[in-house]
């Protein structure tokens, strides 16, 4: 396994479509583990792999509500994933570790049922809610070329970060897409997907 290097803000692959995946071998198990790795090294909540420069349509997700201190055993693997069903709306902060530091108010629907395969190319269908539905919604949008800061209906401030912040911690809570926890780290060293 080894750490990828995530493209930042300005590189052109982020804004490509990523192609299917239909090899369900060896090498698309190096790229998922390699994934797995950056993604618990940025602490981020999902990964999708055009932002480490592979355009295939391959995403990781972090699904707090899997009962565990370990990321690793929160981390869900989607392939070749398609939304089927939305519904409700949520407005709420949103990051990107592809765009550090930044954060921005993004509606996203509540709820969402996705379809999607595992890395040996068996389907599953799931229907997740809240952050990790706004997770699986942005790393999809990436997969499509689609860069959050496009949805962005208002950037938080400087304060309203810092506030953010503060609070996540006093609260104990993990509501924000941005990364999991907030615990010694600094601000930009800690952004979402
Ligand atoms: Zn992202």
């Amino acid at each position: 396994m080894a750490i990828r290097n995530i493209l930042q803000d300005g590189d052109s692959t982020l804004l490509k479509t990523s192609r299917k995946v239909t090899d369900f071998d060896k090498r698309l198990h190096t790229l998922l583990d390699d994934m797995r790795e950056t993604l618990i090294d940025a602490n981020g909540l999902g990964l999708a792999a055009p932002q480490v420069g592979v355009l295939r349509r391959v995403v990781l997700i972090v699904d707090i509500n899997i009962e565990s201190d370990d990321m690793e055993e929160q981390i869900i693997e989607l392939i070749n994933p398609v939304i089927l069903e939305q519904s409700g709306e949520d407005s709420s902060s949103e990051g990107c570790l592809s765009f550090p530091g930044i954060y921005g108010i993004v509606t996203r629907p509540a709820t969402v049922k996705f379809s999607a395969q595992d890395r040996f190319g068996k389907d599953f269908e799931m229907v997740v809610e809240n952050i990790t539905a706004r997770a699986v919604c942005h790393e999809v949008d990436h997969l499509n070329g689609v860069i959050f800061k496009t949805l962005v209906e208002r950037y938080l401030t400087e304060e309203e970060i810092e506030e953010m912040f503060a609070s996540r911690e006093a609260n104990n809570e993990e509501e924000s897409v941005e990364e999991k926890t907030v615990e010694d780290k600094q601000v930009d060293e800690n952004q979402t997907s």
